[in-house]
């Protein structure tokens, strides 16, 4: 089947990769006009998709991960307040991002190209690109959780604030005297305080080094935002524009910049605070709940947060647009002649899976006090 797919952040291009695998003639058009590279934190390895990868031939070492061993809470004062062992491999949003991009043929990606609707009947689905219209049998929307073709679906539907915030932020290992960050090294390491939640772990440096010094501090700082006006200054970036969910890195308002640096240096343990005053350029991240009344109608499927936005705290974001595109794929396995009925039981399968790690979301979050009780 020829296949389109709107969005080439991590879920369109997963989805690619396993749609391909399969046999399918899949192409990729991605509103950005260059390359996402370079952007973005730490997330959560991918094992399934790794493992659905590697039983096609693709070589996945490229998706690393630094190992977290333990898990450290630290009061104000820095002093350790409970100590456990973890195992969590975290990679970076990068470094699936570009091993991705490396597996999948060559050009079929298209950049700045913007998906702005679709008519589907009962033998394909016309997608409009930009000014033209290209036809297709079936269109995958993996255009986040804002995503403009669910609304086209389900158009009552919109993502709901969760009350709370994520200041992000990277920075170099090297940037740091040993002695300073020792303790923070190869630990996960958190700190509680009413209303908020800092965390910090180690990722892979950008040219996906894993190499003592030459890695880095991924955090994040949580906070209650229950004020819509101070939510949207939050959104609203340098040039004054606002936005739906979060603020790429570099784009922060110099204002919002000084407001992170003050509160850091008044509300963090002494080992965060250097991490977030070191960070050159901070981002901002509006927490929402998203699941789509569906995951597929007719010829069009949903899939990554387009379908479903979890807590990024469940560290399943990434992971499971990675598992929407692998059971996506073992859904449409050729010959898929039956695509429209396949692609409903998919819809139906999925939704109902992925409903208990949304759930997961605020539960965990409550227990932190972040956000409105569920
Ligand atoms: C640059 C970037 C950095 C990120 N960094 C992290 C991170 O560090 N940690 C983490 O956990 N998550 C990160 N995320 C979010 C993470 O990718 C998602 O939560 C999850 O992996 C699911 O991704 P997604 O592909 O469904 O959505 P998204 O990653 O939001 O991607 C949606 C893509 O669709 C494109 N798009 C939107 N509308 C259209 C349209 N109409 N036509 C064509 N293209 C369109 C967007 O440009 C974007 O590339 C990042 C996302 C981006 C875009």
């Amino acid at each position: 089947m020829k296949i389109i797919i709107a969005g080439g952040s991590i879920a369109g291009l997963a989805t690619a990769l396993t749609l391909d695998c399969t046999g399918h003639d899949v192409e990729v058009y991605e509103r950005s006009a260059t390359p996402l590279r370079g952007q973005g934190g730490g997330v959560a390895v991918l094992r399934r998709m790794m493992a659905f990868l590697e039983q096609h031939g693709h070589y996945c070492r490229d998706m690393i991960s630094v190992p977290t061993r333990r898990r450290r809470w630290i009061d104000r004062d820095g002093a350790l307040t409970r100590d456990e062992p973890e195992m969590l491999p975290f990679s970076s949003w990068d470094a699936v991002y570009r091993s991705l991009c490396g597996m999948l043929p060559p050009g079929r990606i298209r950049y700045g190209e913007l998906v702005t609707g679709f008519s589907q009947d009962d033998e394909g689905v016309d997608v409009r690109i930009g000014e033209r219209t290209v036809r297709a049998d079936i269109l995958v929307a993996a255009d986040g959780t804002a995503s403009m073709l669910r609304t086209q679906i389900f158009p009552g539907y919109a993502p709901s604030f969760a009350g709370y915030i994520a200041w992000r932020g990277i920075v170099d290992e090297a940037d740091f005297d040993a002695d300073a960050i020792a303790s923070l090294v190869e630990n996960m390491t958190l700190h509680k305080a009413p209303g908020e939640l800092f965390m910090a772990f180690l990722i892979p440096a950008l040219d996906g080094s894993l190499a003592p010094g030459s890695r880095r501090f991924n955090w994040l700082w949580y906070r209650n935002e229950p004020d819509p006006e101070a939510l949207r200054r939050h959104l609203t970036d340098r040039a004054g524009t606002v936005h739906h969910a979060s603020i790429h890195a570099g784009q922060l308002s110099d204002e919002s910049v000084s407001t992170l640096r003050q509160l850091a240096e008044e509300r963090l343990p002494a080992a965060f605070a250097q991490l977030v005053l070191a960070t050159r350029a901070p981002f901002v991240q509006a927490i929402f709940d998203a699941l789509s009344p569906g995951f597929a109608q007719g010829r069009v499927a949903l899939v990554g947060d387009a379908a479903c936005t979890v807590r990024p705290h469940t560290a399943s974001g990434t992971s499971k647009a990675a598992a929407d595109a692998v059971s996506l794929a073992q859904a449409l396995a050729p010959p898929a002649t039956d695509a429209v009925q396949r692609l409903a039981d998919w819809s139906a399968k999925r939704r109902a899976e992925v409903t208990s790690l949304l759930e997961k979301g605020p539960q965990l979050a409550s227990v932190f006090g972040l956000g409105t009780p569920p």
